[in-house]
């Protein structure tokens, strides 16, 4: 596949779901990429993609944002509270905000800066024991922590079902937890179920292998 192919697919998908044209951001995951395929993909007029890990982000893309202008980096791994003052430098969207500690955290580096990005809160929607993300009993109180108390840039809910459980019940889930709360975007879907991702009301979508090739 390609990028070319993900873009048709997503704009079938948009069509059919009855919403506008390009409006399904197409997060493409480059986590271990060799550089030549994320230069293929840049040289198309790709500027969004998102890494899991903060350290080779910092190695990778500030060569890259020199040579290619301004890119749209966001966050997709789980943060460790030792890299939130990097990460919350380095990328405009974090999509794996899921504890106090690092609402917290994210809080205190920001105050300095004055700028925060933007947040998704990651719900372990299938309740694994050693998977990132908050519980479902504890949703609400860490969105009203970051949202309402330290008036964090909260724009929605991020997922990364079960490996071995149909993604769809998982989708749903999160479409309805993110309109309980009130949040406009959504974040699921990757390379296998980004179509039905989007029937459910993704706004955000991550997709690395289908648009890259396999990771090595
Ligand atoms: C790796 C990764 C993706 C992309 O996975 P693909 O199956 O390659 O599309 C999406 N989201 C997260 C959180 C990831 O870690």
């Amino acid at each position: 596949m390609s990028l070319e192919d993900i873009l048709s697919r997503v704009e079938v998908a948009e069509i059919e779901t009855g919403r506008k044209k390009g409006s399904v951001n197409i997060i493409a995951v480059s986590k271990v990429q060799p550089v030549e395929r994320i230069k293929r993909v840049l040289n198309q007029g790709h500027r969004v993609f998102g890494e899991n890990r903060v350290k080779e982000s910092l190695a990778k893309w500030p060569v890259l944002i020199e040579e290619y202008g301004e890119i749209e980096l966001h966050l997709l791994g789980p943060l460790q509270t030792n890299k939130v003052k990097e990460a919350t430098q380095f990328f405009n969207v974090i999509h794996s905000v899921d504890r106090k500690k690092l609402v917290l955290k994210i809080d205190s580096e920001v105050q300095k800066r004055g700028i925060c990005p933007a947040l998704f809160i990651q719900v372990n929607t299938g309740n694994e024991l050693q998977k990132a993300g908050v519980a479902l009993e504890h949703l609400e109180d860490l969105f009203k922590l970051a949202k309402e108390e330290y008036s964090l840039p909260v724009i929605g809910l991020m997922c990364l079902p079960p490996v071995n459980e149909p993604p769809l019940t998982h989708f749903k889930k999160l479409s309805s937890l993110n309109e309980h709360l009130g949040l406009s975007r959504i974040s699921m879907g990757m390379s296998n179920d980004f179509e039905d991702a989007i029937k459910s009301g993704a706004t955000d979508i991550r997709v690395g292998s289908a648009i890259f090739g396999s990771r090595s």
